[in-house]
């Protein structure tokens, strides 16, 4: 943890720590090595993470990388984070991530970005390590902590994943607890572990997961020794190849990476079978309805008075120009793009037309999925991006559309909720790392975990 510490400080220029809590670590090392001493060695015993900012840390800032929280530390801890700490983990700090979750470049964070530890073969310019769960990513990759949670609403877990060469998982909707996790949209979000192995994924996930009362979707299911489920083997297991996924222009690099993943599959004894989820063209639209219409409603909560930041009043302001201001000072342009959009569809003239239609779709892309695997299909296999890393402000204040079209292939398993693994998976030509995307069954984790596995 002291490496851990020291390291985090040497590292300023990456941007990823947004609070450090050394004497935090340094505590609960020392009570670590007590529990090592006694003979008491939990899962995660002495093992430093980093901590996504979305999460709720007891007395420690947990501001979701936004200016309306400014000042917020929560009296309480998030099921998840305390269920580390009982585990033995060690918190180093609070990590960067877009504002309130939204992003895919960590470029929203009222923080300023996070810097990946990658670069560009002869090329010195400074590249996205993804979003929204950036920090964890950039923190992970560059051995700032040995692993960090993320949070994955639309593949932001995944996408950072596989933008800096580490795994991570978006476990089943409900496996893990949401209470004490910022909310941006309830019924997508997940946390997961963002590792450098498989096996650190599952043996984390395990710490994370289980059923807790005061999330009313919290599964209440038994959690399985994840970890004695990576057995390598995968004889006789079918993977299916979703056609869909093709798209138009996808990159020649991206071809071959997924081919080589099939046939790295194949050759450890699973049969590869093409597979059509017919309706995954309409996942990229009705998730951008979905996701802004659940956060303009969880976003509503700040006010000025509840929480974080208030905006000075002039004479004579009321109670709506408190509001007013408070938002417009505290939200960053995405946020407030995201509510404007959310609050318009699902406003009275247009709800049936996008919100209502946006869910009528997302029962047809579950579906897709489960004709799937209703024909014995075990696991699926895509990219997990459509590219390597973009460079910090190629993206930005472009279209926006341009950025959401990152999410193209991680958003169907969030609307579906279903459990999807990013796995490192080869470098492109620039020597920048790429992943594959592996979506399993409800509640089979560990199974997926173990196919992926074979691939990293
Ligand atoms: N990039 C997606 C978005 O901006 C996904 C975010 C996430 O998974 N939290 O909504």
């Amino acid at each position: 943890a002291e490496a851990c510490v020291t390291a985090a400080e040497g590292a300023d220029r990456l941007n990823v720590f947004v609070h450090k809590t050394p004497e935090i670590a340094l505590e609960q090392a020392r009570a670590a090595d007590q529990r090592l001493q006694a003979g008491d060695a939990p899962d995660l015993c002495g093992i430093p993470l980093g901590i996504k900012d979305l999460f709720c840390t007891r007395g420690v800032a947990s501001q979701a990388a936004s200016g309306i929280l400014k000042g917020f530390r929560p009296e309480y801890e998030s099921t998840i984070t305390q269920q580390l700490w009982d585990a033995g983990a060690v918190m180093l700090g609070k990590l960067n991530m877009d504002e309130f979750a939204m992003g895919s470049s960590n470029e929203t964070s009222v923080y300023g970005n996070a810097v990946s530890p990658w670069k560009r073969a002869g090329d010195d310019t400074d590249l996205t390590p993804g979003g929204s769960s950036g920090g964890s990513a950039s923190a992970v990759a560059a051995d700032l902590c040995l692993a960090a949670t993320g949070t994955d609403t639309g593949g932001s877990i995944r996408q950072p994943a596989a933008f800096t060469g580490i795994v991570g998982i978006k476990p089943t909707y409900g496996r893990c607890s949401r209470w004490g996790v910022v909310a941006f949209a309830s019924s997508l979000d997940q946390a997961g572990p963002m590792t450098k192995t498989v096996r650190d994924a599952a043996i984390m996930l395990g710490t994370m997961s289980g059923h807790d009362p005061k999330d009313s979707t919290s599964a209440a299911l038994p959690v399985p020794d994840f970890e004695a489920m990576l057995t390598g083997d995968i004889r006789g297991k079918k993977i299916g190849i979703p056609q869909e996924y093709r798209m138009e222009g996808m990159p020649a690099e991206i071809e071959k990476l997924w081919a080589d993943g099939a046939a790295m599959l194949r050759d450890a004894g699973a049969e590869i079978v093409d597979i059509s989820l017919p309706h995954t063209k309409y996942a990229l639209p009705a998730y951008y309805v979905i996701a802004p219409a659940e956060a303009s409603s969880n976003l509503a909560r700040y006010d000025g008075v509840r929480y974080g930041h208030r905006a000075k009043l002039g004479q004579g302001d009321g109670i709506t120009e408190m509001y007013e201001k408070t938002r417009a000072e505290g939200f960053g342009h995405e946020v407030q793009r995201r509510v404007m959009i959310g609050t318009y569809v699902l406003s009275a003239g247009f709800y049936d037309a996008y919100y209502n239609r946006a869910r009528k779709v997302r029962t047809l892309i579950k579906r897709d999925f489960e004709n799937a695997f209703a024909k014995g299909i075990d696991a699926i296999l895509t990219p997990a991006t459509p590219s390597a890393a973009f460079g910090l402000g190629e993206m930005a204040d472009a279209d926006p559309v341009a950025m959401y079209l990152n999410d193209v292939f991680t958003v169907t398993v969030n609307l579906a909720g279903l459990p999807g693994v990013a796995v490192p998976a080869g470098l492109d030509a620039q020597g920048l790392p790429l992943g594959l995307q592996l979506i399993g069954k409800p509640w089979e984790e560990g199974e997926l975990l173990n196919v992926a596995h074979v691939i990293e």
